[in-house]
């Protein structure tokens, strides 16, 4: 029986961080996957989706370029040239995964595991016909797509019909038109793309804006944006009945339509894994489907951590990331808590948009003396140089008593770059004087935060 300081369950961010921080600080680590190393994100999340963004945005600007005097012909989207590319790049990042573990020590196993209890030395986990023992555990298991009891919904997920995130991701053909039933993150960065490479699109989402806790005025510019090219939205609008080739819908006040389209795509949301891996034989606590952690992401068996999307505190793979290393350093007696209030959120559609810490909603109800700021991207030479017509927006809150950032949303230009910026002056509570003497580049984007800062009335 293989004894081990860590075993981590499952090999996406949470999981091979954890194994490869572990192995780094010279733990004698175990990592066990049952699919494929890189997880979700790697293989069919973030990163695939990303990939194809990538081709459908070049697609789009050059279709776009008469505005900045460039005129180009014939062009085309080559989808399974894409999906191709989209292979390449995650083989790529999956290699370059599988070497830091090898040097870091860890030693993977791609089988599935089983945990099956506590003994004197630890915890038992089972995998290839093995039996291995850990002083700690962490549970790095991820999420499903949540798949509702609605009619004719199974038959026409096993007919190909509707298909999950992971199943449109790999399509070998562009179709002609797409149901996208659920208009949160992954919905619009699939329609983003399925879009422009020639799809209909009809996003039904049950509630009455899109992009879940994305701020009203971001989410105004980017469904104004994907209506301009061709979106349909239906809002507060709930699938009801699936059949091939036609999607019912019912609107909230009780008017129901048939959708035809070619392929639907179901993305509702995702739900933590809790099952099939023995996590009843340890009873870790869950609570509301989710495994319960503490700020160290400690279950409430000690010794077993659970790190991603199996708790549902983020379910964002920077999250799942961060989650690692808390994990890693409590184990290694070192005091670094989550920070709970710094996390960013970001979208990949057209425009793109991120936030970070609170809005001035949320601030003033917290009984923070706030200030808001809202200014138009165009305050940036360079993003008013490169968007014709651009409507990006950056909204900061501020606290007033303290002069800290407290929040902060970006829609447009590489916002999910630019709001890390932010998240660092709002994390290290730095002072807004002094964030006004950083000398910020021109020109550059990030000009749009220093306009922000000064425009603050503290
Ligand atoms: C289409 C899509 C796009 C996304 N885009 C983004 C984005 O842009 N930014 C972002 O931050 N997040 C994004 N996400 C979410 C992100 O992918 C997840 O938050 C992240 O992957 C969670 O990491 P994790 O390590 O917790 O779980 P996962 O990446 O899901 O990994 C869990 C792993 O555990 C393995 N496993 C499960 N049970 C067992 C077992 N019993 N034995 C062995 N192995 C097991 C699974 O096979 C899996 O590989 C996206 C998700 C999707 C679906």
């Amino acid at each position: 029986m293989a004894e081990f300081d860590v075993i981590v369950i499952g090999a996406g961010p949470g999981g091979y961080l954890a194994a490869e921080r572990a192995g780094q600080a010279g733990l004698k680590a175990l990592l066990l996957e049952k699919q494929h190393i890189g997880g979700t994100c790697l293989n069919e999340g973030c990163i695939p989706t990303k990939t194809l963004l990538r081709s459908s945005k070049l697609y789009d600007a050059a279709l776009s370029g008469a505005p900045y005097a460039v005129h180009a012909e014939q062009v085309t989207l080559d989808h399974p040239a894409v999906v191709n590319r989209k292979r390449a790049v995650t083989a790529s990042l999956v290699a370059g995964v599988k070497a830091g573990l090898k040097a870091a020590k860890v030693k993977t196993v791609e089988a599935p595991s089983m945990l099956k209890g506590r003994t004197a030395g630890g915890f038992e986990v089972e995998a290839a016909g093995e039996t291995y023992v850990g002083k700690h555990l962490i549970l790095a298991v991820g999420s499903h797509p949540v798949v509702p009891g609605i009619e004719g919904l199974s038959d026409s997920m096993k007919s190909g019909f509707v298909l999950t995130s992971t199943g449109l991701l790999e399509i070998p053909e562009v179709p002609e038109s797409l149901c996208v039933i659920g208009g949160g993150v992954i919905g619009l960065e699939m329609a983003t793309y399925f879009a422009a490479a020639g799809s209909k699109i009809t996003v039904v989402e049950a509630a009455g804006k899109i992009a879940g806790s994305l701020d009203a005025d971001a989410t105004g510019l980017i469904m104004k944006s994907c209506e301009a090219q061709g979106m349909r939205f239906l809002m507060n609008t709930r699938a009801i009945a699936f059949r091939e080739g036609t999607v019912t819908v019912e609107s909230a006040d009780g008017k129901r339509e048939d959708i035809a389209c070619e392929k639907a795509l179901l993305c509702i949301g995702r739900a933590p894994n809790l099952d099939g891996y023995g996590l009843e034989n340890l009873h870790v606590p869950t609570e509301k489907g989710a495994i319960l952690v503490d700020d160290f992401c400690m279950t409430g068996v000690p010794g077993v951590y659970a790190v991603g999307d199996c708790n549902a505190t983020g379910m964002l793979a920077h999250v799942a990331y961060r989650q690692a290393e808390v994990a890693v350093n409590h184990i290694l007696g070192k005091y670094d808590p989550m920070r709970w209030a710094c996390v960013p959120t970001l979208v990949h559609t057209e425009p793109e948009a991120a936030f970070v810490g609170l809005s001035l909603d949320e601030a003033k109800a917290q009984g923070i003396d706030a200030a808001g700021v809202k200014l138009s991207m165009n305050y940036s030479g360079l993003y008013l140089a490169e968007n014709e017509n651009g409507q990006g927006i950056i909204k900061a809150v501020f606290d007033r008593k303290k002069k800290t950032m407290i929040g902060a949303l970006i829609v447009g230009g590489p916002a999910s770059e630019l709001i890390t910026i932010c998240g660092i002056m709002i994390d290290n509570e730095l002072p807004v004087e002094r964030m006004k003497s950083y000398v910020f580049p021109h020109p550059t984007y990030a000009e749009a935060i220093r306009e922000a800062i000064f425009a603050a009335k503290l």
